[in-house]
């Protein structure tokens, strides 16, 4: 397949070079590169993941595309450039972006994320779907990140490239990220062939801890071990790292990760008032209802003796209506 894609490779390869050499050695390059650092995106990070800029320009891509040969029909299939319907003519689909080149398994550029200074819309612009680009098969770094997975047999998610650029300098080389879509069944099983452990690191916001239940869930299905993170004040991990610093980070992933029940707790308890009855009852139904869908006994009582300490209740009601959630759930 690849065969038949090569000049796809080869221009994404070629352009990647290109967006590099303008964010680093042109004056063009100088906002965005001031961006980068003013963000705390050190050199070696830029050297790393390979950023770029892209000019704000129409026909740059397509200049040097089509002076090195390559066929521009073939190029707007591969995501590179547009073609303006009413003239025919072709323009370029990255223009005036941070441009975050997108590998495949085997480390080749397969397409772009290009994020715009300050407000743009949309703030990330990705490659469409090609022969090649799949969103709901690649991860960002995996490529990268896939030897250190392999080691220790763990996995970090991330929603964003900047989370999984922060937290690899920080140390955390099994980092990888969705590509702004939900976790799928093939991520999982690319991830389930090298890894029995997960630890979600998703935004500190609303979307994100619904996106982390998600994903923790069907990471749990598939015979995964999860932990996830719960970064405080709807931080997302790049804004944690820069704000508390990398020791402060490490110890959020590795000691303060919630297990799944835990986190499912903790997720449950959002928007409710606990000090009333009705809403602390529909919290314990909840979380009941998670409990009795353990497998292990020794899991269902350790979580049912916190939910009674929690609340003062009788471990032995709490028991009672477990079970009856459990009977209806069999
Ligand atoms: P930054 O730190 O650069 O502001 P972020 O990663 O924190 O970006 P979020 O808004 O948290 O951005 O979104 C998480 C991820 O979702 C992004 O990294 C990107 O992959 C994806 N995403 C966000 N906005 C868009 C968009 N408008 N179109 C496509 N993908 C997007
Ligand atoms: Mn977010
Ligand atoms: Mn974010
Ligand atoms: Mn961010």
């Amino acid at each position: 397949k690849s065969n038949e894609y090569a000049d796809f490779l080869e221009a994404h390869a070629l352009m990647a070079k290109f967006y590099r050499h303008l964010l680093l050695n042109t004056n063009e390059g100088n906002e965005a590169l001031h961006y980068l650092h003013e963000r705390g995106f050190t050199d070696e990070d830029i050297d790393r993941f390979q950023i770029g800029w892209s000019l704000p320009q129409n026909e740059f891509s397509l200049n040097v595309l089509q002076k090195r040969g390559f066929d521009p029909a073939r190029m707007e299939e591969a995501g590179l450039l547009l073609k303006k319907e009413e003239t025919g003519r072709y323009y370029d689909r990255f223009r005036g972006r941070i441009m975050f080149p997108i590998h495949d398994e085997r480390g080749n550029v397969v397409g772009f994320s290009g994020r715009g200074l300050e407000n743009v819309q949309p703030k990330y612009l990705n490659s469409p779907e090609t022969a090649l680009f799949h969103k709901s098969s690649l991860l960002y770094n995996f490529h990268v990140a896939k030897t250190a997975i392999k080691r220790q047999k763990q996995f970090i998610l991330f929603e964003g490239f900047a989370d999984v650029i922060a937290a690899v300098r920080a140390g955390f080389d099994q980092s990888v990220a969705v590509m702004g879509t939900s976790l799928t069944e093939e991520h999982v099983r690319l991830l389930k062939k090298i890894a029995n452990e997960a630890i979600i690191c998703y935004d500190g916001d609303n979307a994100g801890l619904n996106a982390a239940y998600k994903a923790a869930d069907m990471l749990d299905k598939n015979g995964i071990s999860v932990n996830v993170t719960m970064l405080p004040d709807g931080l997302d991990p790049d804004e944690f790292i820069k704000r508390n610093g990398h020791e402060s980070f490490a110890a959020y992933v590795k000691d303060a990760s919630l297990t799944l029940m835990a986190f499912k707790m903790e997720y449950f308890k959002r928007g409710k008032n606990l000090r009333e009855d009705s809403q602390k009852f529909r919290y314990i139904e909840d979380v009941l209802v998670e409990i009795a869908g353990l497998k292990k006994a020794v899991e269902r009582d350790h979580y049912l003796r916190r939910l009674a300490d929690e609340f003062s209740l009788s471990l032995q009601a709490l028991q009672e209506q477990e079970k009856a959630l459990f009977l209806k759930k069999r």
